[in-house]
């Protein structure tokens, strides 16, 4: 049987984005994020997938090692919950500095959700993404996934704007713990 999961966007999503955050001692999470990842991996089964632009690698601004460090971070963090993301991963290109070939992993593209897909069996139509911009809304949309804007950093005139261009996100949460809150009703009532 496929699992459902939970795509996670990172930076204004999970952890408070100070801007092409790399030292890990800076990363904080969200209230309320340890707590509801832990709750939707032990009794909803969902894998936690995070897909993450960091063009800063290409901008020269930081490294790979770096990323990664800040990915080891979270899951220290989040391990004080007893939970975990089961794998990041992100896009180091920008169209600025790189390819179109290198740039297709890039959100809004669903090629990273696609890959990760595959990897670990998941079932679009039972998942979801949540994340803090236009892009992530954009890129679950691509994906065929639901989607889940957080209000952490967007303006009301970009959440305008989108539903103006049709792409009017399933939820739009104030807060972590309100976007899981719609994802359990609403993968209960698909589920039931
Ligand atoms: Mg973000």
């Amino acid at each position: 049987m496929k699992h459902a999961a939970l795509f996670l966007d990172r930076d204004g999503t999970i952890n408070y984005d100070p801007g092409y955050i790399k030292d890990p001692k800076l990363v904080k999470l969200y209230p309320g994020v340890a707590e509801s990842i832990s709750e939707l991996k032990e009794f909803f089964g969902f894998l936690m997938i995070v897909i993450s632009n960091q063009s800063g690698i290409a901008r020269g601004l930081m490294t790979h090692q770096d990323v990664r460090a800040v990915n080891k971070r979270i899951n220290e963090l989040l391990a004080e919950k007893k939970t975990s993301i089961d794998e990041f991963y992100y896009c180091p290109y920008h169209s600025d500095f790189d390819d179109e070939e290198k740039c297709s992993c890039r959100k809004p593209s669903p090629k990273l959700v696609f890959e990760a897909s595959e990897k670990h069996n998941i079932d679009l139509k039972r998942s979801y993404f949540i994340g803090d911009k236009i892009s992530d809304v954009e890129c679950g949309i691509n994906a065929g996934l639901k989607t889940i804007l957080l209000k952490n950093t967007i303006q009301d005139s970009e959440i305008i704007h989108l539903k103006n261009e049709g792409k009017t996100p399933n939820f739009v949460a104030g807060n972590f713990t309100d976007a899981c809150e719609y994802i359990k009703k609403d993968f209960m009532e698909v589920s039931a």
